[in-house]
């Protein structure tokens, strides 16, 4: 591991979170400036470098944080089919109601810009950040019934205690014609989803889970989850349609997308 991307590690498991995300804006880039040149391209940002950034609180990645926008190989992924794909852009672009749950920092801006003469049609929610406009369980959404045209909840399903009260809740709001983006982590070595709530220790919960916080470790039947809350669900291997080169000059990492609908 580069020695950058031990103290990275370090400064994430020292430091609290709240704090981080404070100086984080200003401290990245300056961190980023150690990697000036080209070979490393954001479809998010636009910002060039000779490599992404090493992240992670355990297991570092090498050429993962976007020194500019601070997206991760998933946001730079996703990002780049929502503007690549024509319907989901158009669809975008014409400003319907969009729920942005636990929203990434990096993917929130461009929303905003986009959504820059409609601001109120694009809503940020999370149990507690102050920088949402709402505050819920995903569990138990304060929305009317098909009140919302596009949904994006990524990284979220596996820290709740119901996915599937989450998902019913989701299809719920979605309106008929209605468009999702639900990512999560998937360990495709496994066929079925393992959950085990009879391990407490903290410790042995990130070994086995991923992260101590993760109430579950999705297999490859997390596409069926998606479905039996009603929507017609797409899993997409996006990076695979890439060349080996535009793979790495992205750095997409190898996350499937999971897109729903609701028809
Ligand atoms: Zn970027």
């Amino acid at each position: 591991m580069s020695i950058v991307g031990k103290t990275i590690r370090w400064v994430l498991n020292t430091i609290p979170r709240t704090a981080l995300q404070r100086v984080a804006d200003w401290a990245v880039p300056i961190v980023g400036l150690l990697y000036l040149g080209k070979g490393r391209e954001c479809p998010i940002c636009g910002a060039q470098r000779r490599k992404f950034l090493p992240y992670g609180y355990g297991n570092v990645r090498e050429d993962a944080l976007c020194p500019r926008c601070l997206s991760l190989e998933r946001h730079r992924l996703l990002w780049h089919y929502l503007m690549n794909n024509k319907s989901v852009r158009e669809k975008i672009e014409s400003l319907p109601t969009t729920l942005h749950i636990a929203p990434e920092v990096c993917l929130m801006k461009e929303f905003k810009r986009i959504y820059s003469s409609a601001p109120n049609s694009y809503i940020t929610a999370d149990l507690c950040s102050p920088l949402a406009d709402m505050h819920f369980d995903v569990q138990s959404i304060p929305m009317k019934d098909s009140s919302v045209d596009i949904i994006i909840c990524n990284h979220i399903l596996e820290h709740v205690e119901s996915d599937s009260k989450a998902l019913c809740e989701m299809y719920r709001i979605m309106r008929p014609g209605g468009v999702g983006v639900m990512l999560a982590p998937v360990d495709y070595t496994r066929e079925t989803t393992f959950e085990d709530d009879t391990i407490t220790d903290p410790k042995e919960r990130a070994e086995i889970f991923g992260q101590y916080d993760h109430r579950r470790v999705y297999g490859k039947d997390y596409l069926n989850r998606l479905s039996a809350a009603g929507f017609e669900a797409v899993e997409i291997d996006y990076a695979a349609e890439f060349s080996d080169y535009d793979r790495t000059r992205y750095s997409f990492g190898c996350d499937h997308l999971y897109i729903v609908r609701k028809i």
